[in-house]
């Protein structure tokens, strides 16, 4: 895999997020797959749509971001929608993750309130799960979608630097670090993306690799 511009004839795939986070880790992940072709973000394509996450499905957002920039691009766009789905609450905060507290992208206060909501809640009932589902669109409206999950609890109190968004209180099955305390890779092992993408990453390699 190749990252940027200047990869020549290699063929080229644009990651349609604009969350730096989520670039970095999908970059990351596609690279683990050995998928062979020219990575691009959005930062290559100025005037790229800002699209609403009006979907009430992660599959749904996904796809909306992926078409609208493969449409924009012309060139095949992978797209991915997760967020935290909690346990107590319902599945919420779900699709509405990134923008929980109000004000989209405010991780720091989107995880205070999720942590304030369950508060109450018994170590027994603090189970929840992120979602991943990322979608692969070619330019003649062709679509692909692949999810990923990982199971988990809820923490009391944040710990550690890594990640972003709630991976400060995220205890997946069987690990007593939060993905904020994991190292990058380990997280990608078992995360909702890692899993959503490596299961795309064929179908990338198939149809544009
Ligand atoms: P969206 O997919 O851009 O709608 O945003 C997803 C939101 O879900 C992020 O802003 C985070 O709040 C949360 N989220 C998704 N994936 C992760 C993750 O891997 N770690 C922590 N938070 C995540």
């Amino acid at each position: 895999m190749t990252v940027g511009s200047q990869a020549g004839s290699t063929p080229g795939l644009v990651l349609a997020t604009a969350n730096q986070h989520k670039l970095i880790e999908l970059t990351r992940i596609l690279a683990a797959s050995h998928v062979d072709v020219d990575v691009r973000g959005l930062a290559d394509f100025p005037g790229a749509p800002e699209v609403q996450e009006t979907g009430s499905t992660f599959a749904e957002n996904a796809l909306l971001k992926a078409h609208a920039v493969a449409a924009f691009t012309g060139l095949p766009a992978v797209a991915d929608d997760s967020g935290l789905c909690v346990d107590a609450l319902n599945g919420m905060p779900g699709v509405l993750s990134a923008r929980w507290s109000g004000r989209h992208g405010d991780d720091a206060a989107n995880l205070r309130l999720v942590l304030a909501q369950i508060s109450d809640v018994p170590e027994e009932r603090r189970g929840a799960q992120f979602v991943c589902a990322a979608a692969l669109v070619l330019p003649d409206g062709q679509e692909h979608v692949s999810e990923g999950v990982v199971r988990g609890s809820l923490a009391r109190e944040p710990r550690g630097q890594n990640g972003f968004g709630y991976d400060p209180i995220f205890l997946p099955v069987n690990s007593t670090l939060t993905t904020a305390e994991m190292d990058p890779a380990d997280k990608d092992k078992i995360s909702h993306r890692g899993r959503a993408l490596r299961a795309l990453a064929p179908v990338i390699a198939a149809l544009i690799g």
